[in-house]
């Protein structure tokens, strides 16, 4: 669905509320050529007790660290931020949406080096459901090993949430959309499974857990970090610093994704050979009813976790 058939009308701009259609940049800012912007993506999940957003202090604490290695600073403190995404929810009658911070290098000249760029920052909401379709998070995807390897994290930094390496995720989902698959699997530059395009992933092998570790070329994902507190407390072992061949997924009882968008959808073939019984695996579905009973919050577990608006 496109922004055109949303109800939303309002982003928070440099400070200020502004139309939804009044919130342009210049063609020559900065970080739309060099891809300089960092960004958030945040869920706000509709709750017995109003819109409830996921983890705000984390998605923002690591959006300020996206910041540091870029040298972009924020001009304004985290707490105006919350202010800001609070008030678009209730003024748009949000009960559940997706939030996005940006902040960016705007316009002043367009040498690569951004010394003398004004730092911007936005926030809009607006509704999204399932990322990978609503049948995924019951059947499962389909997915495909990219050709494309993500970048090592001596040639960017991967545990930084910043637009430009974007472009590796654009091309790796696109070459499996391309070829029928619904989402891809990235390795790492050594050959060995770093990622999905927007997700980290899961792998369970008998009873015990296992995702690729921060060395790996992933992004710390806090929905990984929900997920590896949540399995702990189901009583599963959880190795979070896993190094997993390629080999080992087409071997896995059940693989899974986790992300802010896809949340924890099944993947029930890679390369098109099944994984375990080729559908949602009982691991992959207990963890994920205990993620949704969380975050829809019919348990007072984690509360900890949730900044009611
Ligand atoms: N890896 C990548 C490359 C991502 O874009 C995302 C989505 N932010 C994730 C992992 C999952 O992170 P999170 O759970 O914080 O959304």
């Amino acid at each position: 669905m496109g922004f055109e058939d949303m109800d939303v009308d309002t982003i928070w701009l440099d400070g200020e509320f502004v139309d939804w259609e009044d919130a342009q940049i210049h063609v020559l800012t900065h970080s739309l050529h060099y891809g300089t912007a960092v960004f958030e993506g945040i869920r706000c999940y509709d709750t017995e007790d109003g819109p409830a957003i996921f983890r705000w202090d984390e998605h923002v604490e690591r959006l300020y660290e996206s910041a540091k290695p870029l040298e972009l600073d924020i001009q304004h403190e985290p707490e105006e931020l919350r202010e800001a995404t609070e008030q678009l929810i209730r003024e748009q009658d949000l009960p559940s949406c997706y939030i996005r911070p940006i902040a960016f290098y705007g316009y002043d000249s367009l040498g690569v080096s951004p010394k003398d760029c004004p730092t911007r920052t936005a926030i809009a909401a607006w509704p999204w459901g399932a990322y990978l379709g609503e049948e995924a998070l019951e059947e499962g995807v389909d997915v495909m090993i990219s050709s494309w390897r993500k970048h090592h994290p001596s040639q960017i930094p991967t545990n930084v949430k910043a637009t430009g390496p974007y472009v590796n995720s654009m091309l790796a989902g696109e070459e499996a959309r391309r070829n029928g698959y619904v989402e891809a699997i990235v390795l790492n530059k050594d050959g060995q499974v770093a990622e999905g395009p927007g997700e980290n992933l899961f792998l369970v092998r008998d009873g015990e857990i296992f995702t690729p570790g921060l060395s790996e070329s992933i992004l710390e994902g806090i929905t990984r970090d929900s997920l590896i507190e949540i399995a702990r407390d189901q009583g599963y072992t959880v190795h979070d610093q896993a190094s997993i061949s390629r080999g080992e997924l087409y071997t896995a009882d059940e693989l899974f994704f986790t992300g802010t968008a896809a949340e924890v959808t099944p993947i029930r073939t890679v390369d098109d050979v099944e994984i375990g019984s080729g559908s949602r695996g009982p691991v992959t579905e207990e963890l994920q009813q205990r993620f949704f009973d969380v975050v829809e919050r019919r348990t007072d577990d984690y509360e900890e976790w949730f900044s009611y608006v």
